[in-house]
């Protein structure tokens, strides 16, 4: 058997999972293939025009009907992969294809006549209930607001009653909609957020730390409406969050991006039994747990996360992780298939995985 550069033995090939699902039920709704997102920033007077990478060459399928995570420490690119995944961001390189079953989108290509088409099937959640909502206008404008905007109803009968609806099945009801935003509490507010979101009737939703800013006791009340929606209105999630608790709790895939790249993904069950990237395994152990035998075992990162505009050569991780060798710091490591529909980007996963980590 040939061996990598470092001597590691290279992890037999099978069918990359994105392929397997094509053919299977786990049919992706949007898929994204080398996915680039960067930003020129500086270039002033005394400063170098340098290049933030933020997105760097990700490949993603979401199957349809998934609550899907994407999990990572802040800079990881999280927020910026689901927004370029909305076409809300400028895209640098490779592609993004949507299919619904009655559409099928190229969204890099997307002219502009079709991507107010595309938006009334992709919509944005955002985190902050307070900041996202007019506190000029009263609940019911607000959640008509993109109905208006990208003309789905023409009249305001017509507006009115997809209003009425879609707040019912967001828990709000007919007085709700008379008020201002100022005059409900966060769990609230986040409820008009997901309306307003869900009234123009999309397939896939971007829910961007969606639960962050809110009280604990009302997190589990939105995580619940959400997935009870999901199930109603067939929707199809990208659940993006630091919280690897809520995302255990909730997601059914998770992927898990570290400086712009994809390191793993894998069903949750089994990302969080078996993790196989460093990176991953050290963001689990820092969940806290009730268990006192468990408890200062979490196992720490060391230092920040190095800056986008100039990542470490290799592994993005290597700076920071403890079982880098050569190969690491010379060669970036590609995603790799374990047999099933979980992934990772080590070069020294199988070595690892024998060893448990000791
Ligand atoms: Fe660590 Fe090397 Fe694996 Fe990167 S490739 S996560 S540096 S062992």
């Amino acid at each position: 058997m040939s061996t990598s550069p470092g001597g590691v033995a290279p992890a037999p090939r099978t069918p990359p999972a994105s392929a397997r699902r094509e053919s299977g039920h786990d049919t992706p709704l949007i898929r994204a293939d080398k996915l680039s997102v960067h930003f020129p920033i500086g270039g002033g007077l005394f400063t170098r025009k340098q290049m933030l990478r933020a997105v760097d060459e990700v490949s993603l399928s979401i199957p349809k009907g998934s609550f899907f995570g994407l999990v990572g420490e802040s800079g990881s690119g999280k927020t910026t992969l689901g927004r370029a995944m909305l076409r809300a961001t400028p895209i640098t390189g490779g592609s993004i294809a949507y299919s619904d079953g009655e559409v099928h989108y190229d969204l890099v290509e997307l002219p502009k006549s079709q991507l107010i088409e595309y938006r009334k099937r992709a919509q944005l959640i955002f985190q902050d209930p307070y900041a996202a909502l007019s506190p000029r206008m009263t609940v019911r404008d607000i959640i008509a607001e993109p109905l208006e905007v990208m003309g789905i109803t023409a009249t305001r009968e017509a507006t009115d009653e997809r209003v009425r609806t879609i707040a019912a099945k967001c828990r709000l009801n007919l007085e709700h909609l008379r008020r201002f935003p100022h005059a409900f509490s966060g769990g609230q507010r986040q409820r008009i957020s997901i309306a307003r979101a869900l009234v123009s009737s999309p397939r896939f939703v971007v829910a961007d730390e969606s639960v962050a800013a809110l009280d604990v006791s009302i997190q589990a009340d939105i995580l619940n409406l959400l997935k009870a929606l999901q199930n109603e209105l067939q929707l199809t999630y990208l659940f993006i969050s630091h919280d690897l608790s809520v995302v255990a709790h909730i997601c059914d895939h998770v992927a898990v991006m570290y400086l712009g790249r994809l390191v793993e993904t894998a069903p949750t069950r089994e990302l969080f039994r078996a993790p196989r990237h460093p990176y991953t395994k050290a963001l689990l152990s820092a969940i806290p747990s009730l268990d006192p035998d468990q408890r200062g075992t979490a196992q720490k990162l060391e230092g920040e996360i190095p800056s986008p505009t100039n990542p470490p050569s290799g592994c993005k991780f290597h700076t920071r992780c403890p079982y880098a060798i050569d190969v690491c710091r010379n060669t970036e490591p590609e995603l790799d298939h374990m047999g099933t529909e979980h992934e990772v980007a080590c070069h020294r996963w199988q070595e690892l995985a024998l060893h448990d980590y000791d």
